[in-house]
């Protein structure tokens, strides 16, 4: 009961991740705002970057976001200009992490996991 009691705290529900606030020191969005994990007692969702975080993870339920998020990124860099190189290479990064992300939902859901 205690240990199921303190991975419910550390659990905290996102429209595109669960987020498990398990150590600090690992939170991305701790070290994106420059904060120390030592007085975190909380995770800095609208600070989240969850692609890239280890204490996240991605399950069924938040497919739809992803999928939504990388068809809008499809629609901008098709938009964007030849002179907007950087801006157009900054969307494909974050166009990959996307996909990598649907691909371990698909990933999952073809195994049961
Ligand atoms: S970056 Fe996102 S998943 Fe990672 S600790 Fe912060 S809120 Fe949680």
């Amino acid at each position: 009961m205690n240990l199921l009691a303190k991975r419910a705290g550390a659990l905290h529900l996102g429209q595109a991740n669960h987020c498990w606030f398990l150590d600090p020191s690992k939170a991305l969005c701790l070290k994106l705002a420059s904060r120390t994990s030592r007085d975190a007692t909380a995770p800095l969702i609208g600070m989240c970057d969850s692609a890239r975080c280890p204490q996240a993870t991605h399950h069924a339920g938040h497919r739809a976001v992803w999928a939504s998020s990388a068809e809008n990124k499809k629609a901008f860099i098709a938009s964007i200009g030849r002179a907007q190189k950087s801006e157009k290479e900054r969307l494909a990064a974050d166009l990959a992490r996307d996909k990598r992300v649907l691909s371990a939902i698909d990933a999952a859901a073809r195994t049961g996991a």
